[in-house]
């Protein structure tokens, strides 16, 4: 039996058995990582805070026929306020919901890890809509699908004035409404998709949020076939 130590988030935990978990991490190390935890459904289990959602920790991995089990975990960072906060708890599964889709086991990715540490710990005291925004457009892009903000893909011209365009969810680009294919996407959310990615366009609106998360939401399961519960409900809840 071989031990492994990773630095990883718990993106997912799965009850199995009567006591047992079965946990879905994403480490640094290693990329993403099924690994069992023994015990956690007991009263007062010494590694329950290692199955709980968004536990950043250092966990020791058992490996035995390909099969990994916890043994012992050290936390770095509980993120607890994304607890507390039924908005906040959503915006942060919907985090975890995305890196499980655009990660594979066995293939580290370290740059969508530390994507997701540091956007649920900007999420604690901060925006979590327009945080959640900015870092599906991040890690969109590090795993090929990225979304272009640029000026209409067929003529050239500049989009953040332009009443009517379209998006194409095969390119992943905007155009104005005469210049291509695509469904109809208002300017606001074009501007707000373009504010989370670091070009400020004066007053956001929690409408104009909704309505950027919408589209990603769509151009997310379209890309990947993924199910997004959970960010389907932050949009709700918003
Ligand atoms: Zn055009």
């Amino acid at each position: 039996m071989d031990n492994i130590k990773v630095n990883a988030l718990m993106l997912r935990a799965t009850d199995y058995l009567e006591n047992d978990k079965i946990l879905t991490l994403l480490s640094a190390e290693r990329g993403k990582i099924t690994a069992g935890i023994k015990g956690v459904k007991k009263a007062g289990a010494k590694l329950k805070f290692a199955a709980q959602p968004f536990c950043f920790a250092e966990y020791v991995l058992a490996e035995r026929g390909g099969r990994y089990t916890v043994t012992q975990a050290s936390e770095s960072e509980s993120f607890y306020e994304l607890r507390t906060d039924v908005n906040k708890f959503y915006a942060a599964c919907a985090v975890c919901e995305a890196a499980i889709a655009l990660t594979y086991e066995g293939d580290g990715n370290s740059e969508i890890f530390a994507d997701c540490v540091r956007t649920l710990s900007s999420m604690c005291g901060g925006d979590e809509a327009l945080t959640l925004i900015g870092f599906l457009l991040s890690v969109l892009r590090r795993s090929g699908y990225g979304v272009s903000l640029e000026n209409c893909f067929a003529c050239g011209s500049g989009l953040t004035s332009a009443n009517k365009m379209r998006f194409n969810m095969d390119t992943g680009s905007f155009c104005c409404w005469n210049c291509g294919i695509g469904a109809g996407a208002s300017s606001v959310t074009y501007n707000v998709l373009r504010a989370a990615d670091g070009h400020p366009c004066g007053e956001i609106t929690t409408a104009g949020k909704k309505r950027a998360l919408k589209l990603l939401k769509e151009y997310l399961a379209y890309k990947t076939d993924a199910k997004l519960n959970s960010l389907h409900e932050f949009i709700n809840l918003i």
